[in-house]
């Protein structure tokens, strides 16, 4: 049961919404970062961002993280690894454009901690609850880290490019931590570190990653401000369209205490703050912007069902991770926007 408490860790995708987060917790933890981006201009805000690091961070380019030996020169040294780099857009024509770089993405990385990994004690994969709970059930359930979402593999399996996005988009999470999980179990016999993945539902939350304008938000955060505050749903879908959810800096803090958890080796957990619908957001944000458009105001949360529910009852306990209330997330994020000038209370 390997695991680390200090040491080099290698960030993938750094630049992207969730990782920075993930990077900055782990600077102020102590840890050193070698984060991998595109281009060396992706690298240039977190470097005045976490300026005070010094060289605690430092950078690799990888330009196509689906090469064979990718990764190769950038695991040299390290000591953890936290796979993040993976798309999460709902803009692929055929699906394997997003299937690709994230199963492939996930296995060019396994495969260079295995062959030039020396000092990697741990490698954590940044999944989805994508990959464990299916839509469009009759019953409501609660979803466990023993389900997956092979629904979405049949579906992109059998309509190709007339998939709906939402399941080519959860097809690539569950089939890239499906091929994480079949490699470690072929490899296993012959690594010093072990795998753990961390399953967050939708990701919400103030940003600190590069954003060049309101345009260009990550595909959470985005929904979430069309939804939230442009009115951009209607009545039926504000009251009946939700999953479950998490605080960016929550799921930063899940992603940390899965390097440093003994017990949590070759675990896969579940991270949820609780079910929501876009109703509650907006009644969360009226509470503090009366100017946020009122949505649907005869829906009630004592009396809506929520079809999708997720245990994350072994994170709590094995993690121990804690979850910020959705008023604190909604003031963050209506705090942040503003000060971007991007939202007026
Ligand atoms: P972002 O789009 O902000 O970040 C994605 C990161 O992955 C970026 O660094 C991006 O690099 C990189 N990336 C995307 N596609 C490729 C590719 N083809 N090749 C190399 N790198 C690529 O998204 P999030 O921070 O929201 O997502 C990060 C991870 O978290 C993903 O694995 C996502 O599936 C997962 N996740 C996100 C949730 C959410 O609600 N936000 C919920 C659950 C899981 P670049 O900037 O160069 O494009």
């Amino acid at each position: 049961m390997p695991a680390i408490a200090s040491g080099k860790v290698l960030v993938t995708g750094a630049n992207g919404y969730v990782a920075v987060w993930l990077v900055k917790q782990l600077l102020e933890q102590g840890f050193s970062v070698r984060g991998t981006v595109r281009s060396p201009a992706k690298a240039e805000h977190l470097k005045k961002l976490f300026a005070s690091h010094g060289d605690k961070l430092e950078f690799v380019v990888v330009e196509d993280i689906t090469k064979d030996g990718a990764f190769d020169e950038a695991v040299k040294g390290v000591d953890a690894i936290q796979h993040t780099a993976s798309p999460f857009h709902f803009n692929a024509v055929d699906p394997s454009e997003i299937i690709g770089p994230a199963v492939a993405g996930t296995g060019t990385i396994l495969q260079s901690a295995l062959k030039f990994g020396t000092n990697v004690k741990r490698v954590v994969v940044l999944s989805s609850t994508a990959a464990v709970q299916e839509a469009g059930l009759p019953e409501p359930k609660v979803f466990t880290e023993k389900d997956w979402n092979n629904k979405a593999i049949e579906e992109v399996e059998t309509k190709g490019k007339d998939a709906d996005q939402i399941e080519k988009y959860t097809a690539s999470k569950t089939l890239a931590e499906k091929a994480a999980w079949a490699w470690y179990e072929k490899n296993k016999a012959q690594l010093k570190w072990d795998l753990v993945v961390v399953n967050p539902p939708f990701v919400f939350g103030p940003l600190i990653h590069e954003i060049s304008d309101v345009s260009a938000l990550n595909t959470s955060m985005n929904l979430w401000y069309l939804f939230v505050l442009k009115g951009a749903g209607d009545a039926a879908t504000l009251a009946t369209v939700g999953n479950c959810w998490a605080d960016v800096r929550d799921v930063a803090t899940a992603l940390v205490r899965a390097l440093e958890k003994p017990e949590a080796g070759g675990e896969r957990f579940i991270i949820s703050a609780g079910p929501w619908k876009w109703q509650d957001w907006v009644n969360s944000a009226r509470k503090f912007s009366p100017s946020v458009p009122a949505g649907n105001t005869e829906w009630k949360r004592e009396t809506n069902v929520d079809p999708i529910i997720t245990d994350s009852s072994k994170a709590s306990k094995v993690l121990g991770v804690t979850y910020i209330p959705l008023d604190q997330t909604t003031k963050d994020i209506l705090a942040d926007f503003e000060q971007r000038g991007w939202w007026k209370s």
